[in-house]
């Protein structure tokens, strides 16, 4: 799957691109993402979208990205789980949810430990409002590809472990702009691409 990530653009990027048959749009921030949502509720080039949130997720933005999103893919801590799924309306189908790994155990990112990813996603997968579909890692900037090739090869490995255990499981998110094809080579269903698809990002106001 191609997700395109629209943080820092306009709705009418947003719009062009539904136009020309793209589903699913990636965000990064809740508010912004609600703001997009208003902006393009009106718009019939933009029906029928299925939205990714893929920035980090604070708890007291859960129950609103429960609401505004259909995937989840930056669920990295317990805590997270029970408030995702209480928020989830009655009336929508459950909440698609990544588990978010820190696979290169950079301080600084995002995403759980990756020997904490199995128990993550069997409290995922105990919530029925929410639906466990895989995992989700944003790996180290490497300058050598070689770095970049085995975090991702990491990533697949725990990817069909936790597969083998869970039969709704079919989605590995991971490759941007810049190193999307090495990871569809290491084995990536679902690929963040933004730049690439919308240029660069306007400067923020
Ligand atoms: C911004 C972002 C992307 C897309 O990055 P590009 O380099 O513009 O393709 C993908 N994933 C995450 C988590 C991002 O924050």
């Amino acid at each position: 799957m191609l997700l395109a990530v629209c943080k820092g653009q306009p709705a009418e990027a947003v719009a062009a691109l539904a136009a020309a048959g793209q589903r699913d749009f990636g965000d990064n921030y809740v508010q912004e993402a609600q703001a997009r949502q208003v902006a393009l509720s009106g718009d019939p080039r933009a029906q029928g979208l299925a939205w990714h949130l893929i920035g980090a997720l604070q708890s007291n933005k859960a129950a609103l990205a429960a609401t505004l999103f259909d995937w989840v893919q930056t669920v990295d801590r317990a805590k997270l789980v029970p408030l995702l799924a209480a928020a989830r309306p009655a009336d929508r189908p459950p909440l698609n949810v990544l588990v978010q790994v820190n696979i290169d155990d950079e301080a600084s990112k995002h995403g759980c430990r990756p020997e904490d990813a199995a128990a993550l996603a069997d409290l995922v997968a105990a919530q029925p409002r929410l639906a466990l579909r895989g995992l989700m890692a944003i790996p180290a900037p490497a300058e050598d590809p070689a770095a970049r090739r085995a975090a991702f090869a990491r990533m697949r490995a725990l990817f069909d472990a936790i597969a083998a255990r869970h039969p709704g499981v079919d989605t590995l998110s991971m490759g941007m702009s810049d190193d999307f094809e090495l990871a569809i080579a290491e084995g990536a269903t679902l690929v963040r691409v933004g730049t690439a698809l919308f240029g660069a990002r306007p400067p923020k106001a």
